[in-house]
């Protein structure tokens, strides 16, 4: 089996989570495979070996899983991008629309370095929207380098909104 085959095994399709009509990918069951994860992690290092990579930022909350894992693979720092109101300290926003109304996120001003390269990551690329305010928000202080994802959801058309932004866009698996 390859590792495409190993990941589309494991994740689990809920039918209308969290509405009627969406098709929800769970990635939780592959939390539960420790060396799956651990050729997941290998593989996106090198999806990116030739990308000069200053820190990694993972997006609320699915985004930590394998974001931090990633960081930790590179021995960069992994900043916390969260929605509104979750951070402590100072912090820079960015806002963007949601299909109903709009949505807020932010990071600690102090957890990005000026200038720097950062690769944004998150489990599952859909419409590309919560990527291009991550984008956004992050190229408030500095680059975006790369967006990581696990999952595309190749259907509707978010690389093609995010690369504009940037083209090293990769996924481990496309549906
Ligand atoms: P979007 O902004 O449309 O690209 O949506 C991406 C965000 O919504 C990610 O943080 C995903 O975790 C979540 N998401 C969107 N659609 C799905 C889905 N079908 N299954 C699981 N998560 C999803």
């Amino acid at each position: 089996m390859t590792l495409e085959q190993e990941i589309k095994s494991v994740i689990r399709d809920v039918p209308d989570f969290p509405k009627p009509g969406i098709l929800f990918k769970d990635i939780t069951p592959i939390l539960l495979q420790p060396f799956l994860m651990e050729k997941m992690v290998a593989k996106i290092i090198e999806q990116f070996k030739n990308t000069p990579i200053d820190a990694v930022a993972g997006i609320e909350s699915r985004g930590y899983l394998f974001g931090l894992l990633i960081a930790q693979a590179l021995k960069v720092p992994f900043i916390m991008i969260r929605k509104e109101g979750k951070l402590p300290a100072k912090t820079i926003k960015e806002s963007y629309d949601l299909e109903y109304g709009s949505a807020t996120i932010e990071v600690h001003s102090d957890a990005i370095t000026p200038n720097t390269n950062i690769l944004i990551h998150d489990d599952l690329l859909a419409t590309g929207g919560t990527a291009i305010a991550a984008a956004k928000l992050i190229q408030q202080k500095a680059n975006v380098i790369g967006f990581s994802f696990i999952i595309n959801l190749s259907f509707l058309n978010g690389v093609s909104k995010l690369t504009p932004i940037q083209p090293n866009i990769q996924s481990l698996i496309s549906y």
